[in-house]
């Protein structure tokens, strides 16, 4: 079942968010004993019962995904544990049918074809404390929600995920992307990444330390070898900390991202990367303009000097133009946020225009953060 939690650490459930956890939290039971949910009431009845009882069929992802944007997946399951997985993937394998593996569903672009393969869910949300003392090592599987670990740390005194607090998603996608904001990074944490290779015959598990990671800015050995691994559990290392202080950072950065993110609607929040200033030190019209404002202001530390995408689209033009029912967020104009019904279509729209215009004025390709299906 779908977890009724929300994302966002500390955050009510948004009317939409409540709408989505309705809709996957209604099952019954057709006639034959096999579990026949809401998405083939959404589907009207176009789900069918063929050869494989193992996965949902036709199941809507659009629900799913945090940006209330996509077509249907042809095959769908809810992985709880290693045992599931290995089912899965010898299922898949089966049918030959393409796999891609989703967590939060945070930051992935549905296309409105949906998906005609397997979405593995991953669904386990385990978290153990294992040791005591001045350094806190807690194991976590990977679908615990980000904002689950937050609140553990808060509730145990324990320093180290602060930077995470509002962000959403779960551990495992953060450790793919090697998520980061207010100056951390997960990677800062992580000791150790425990994953399901499936890239051979017979899957395999793998324990890597933090250092075999290949942890860099945005990515991870499981970014660079997509849909190869599935992340299955981490330990991670925190510091024992005063509750009070802990809370209060955590705090801090929820309340930043309130104001300065539109948190009203649905997105995969940054579309963009940030460009890191060492790759554009000979950029011409870019020294200009930092020459021309206060490029203290300009460089943020993400957690290297980077150029934010977003300033870059605000200087080209394009703060709160629209396709369809996406916009670029004037709020904050890295966010391509859903304001109404927007299609796949309309985002993948105004990514292009975004990379044309900034391409033109700065001669910067700017590089997608979020991911497709
Ligand atoms: C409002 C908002 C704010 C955000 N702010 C930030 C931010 O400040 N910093 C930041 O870095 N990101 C941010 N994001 C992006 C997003 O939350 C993160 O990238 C998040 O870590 C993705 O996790 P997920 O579980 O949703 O992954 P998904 O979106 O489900 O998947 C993302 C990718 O990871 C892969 N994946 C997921 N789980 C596994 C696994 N267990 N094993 C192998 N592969 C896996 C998927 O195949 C996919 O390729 C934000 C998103 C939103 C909507």
């Amino acid at each position: 079942m779908i977890s009724t939690k929300s994302h966002y650490s500390g955050l009510p459930l948004r009317p939409w968010r409540r709408v989505f956890v309705y809709h996957f939290e209604i099952k019954r039971y057709n006639n034959i004993g096999t579990v026949e949910s809401t998405h083939l009431l959404q589907t009207g009845g176009k789900r069918q019962r063929s050869h494989c009882d193992m996965f949902e069929q036709n199941v809507p992802l659009k629900q799913l995904s945090h940006y209330k944007i996509g077509g249907d997946a042809r095959y769908f399951f809810e992985a709880k544990n290693v045992d599931d997985l290995i089912k899965a993937i010898k299922k898949q394998r089966q049918l030959e049918t393409p796999l891609f593996i989703l967590a939060g569903a945070t930051n992935v672009l549905i296309n409105d074809k949906g998906f005609d393969g397997l979405i593995l869910k991953i669904q386990n949300s385990k978290i153990n404390p294992l040791t005591g003392g001045q350094n806190e090592i807690i194991k976590a599987e990977a679908g615990t929600l980000m904002s689950d670990l937050v609140n553990f740390a808060i509730e145990n005194n324990l320093s180290g995920l602060e930077w995470a607090s509002g962000l959403p998603g779960t551990l495992g996608g953060a450790i793919r992307g090697n998520a980061g904001a207010f100056g951390g990074e997960i990677k800062d944490v992580v000791e150790e990444v425990v994953s399901l290779d499936i890239s051979q015959k017979i899957p395999k598990i793998i324990k890597r330390k933090a250092e075999d990671c290949d942890f860099e800015y945005r990515s991870s050995i499981f970014k660079k070898n997509p849909q190869k691994e599935i992340i299955v559990e981490a330990t991670l290392k925190l510091r024992k900390g005063d509750k009070k202080e802990i809370e209060e950072r955590t705090n801090q950065n929820i309340n930043y991202r309130l104001s300065n993110h539109p948190m009203e609607y649905p997105s995969l929040g940054s579309t963009f990367k940030n460009v890191l200033i060492s790759q554009i030190n000979n950029n011409i019209s870019i020294n200009q303009l930092l020459n021309q404002r206060k490029s203290a202001l300009i460089i943020k530390n993400d957690p290297l000097p980077v150029i934010p995408a977003a300033f870059l689209i605000s200087e080209a033009g394009l703060k709160g133009i629209s396709v369809g029912g996406a916009q670029i967020s004037p709020k904050h104009p890295n966010f391509i946020v859903n304001v109404s019904n927007a299609t796949g279509d309309d985002v993948e729209n105004l990514i292009q225009i975004v990379k044309n215009e900034v391409r033109k004025k700065f001669e910067i390709e700017l590089k997608e953060e979020i991911e497709r299906i």
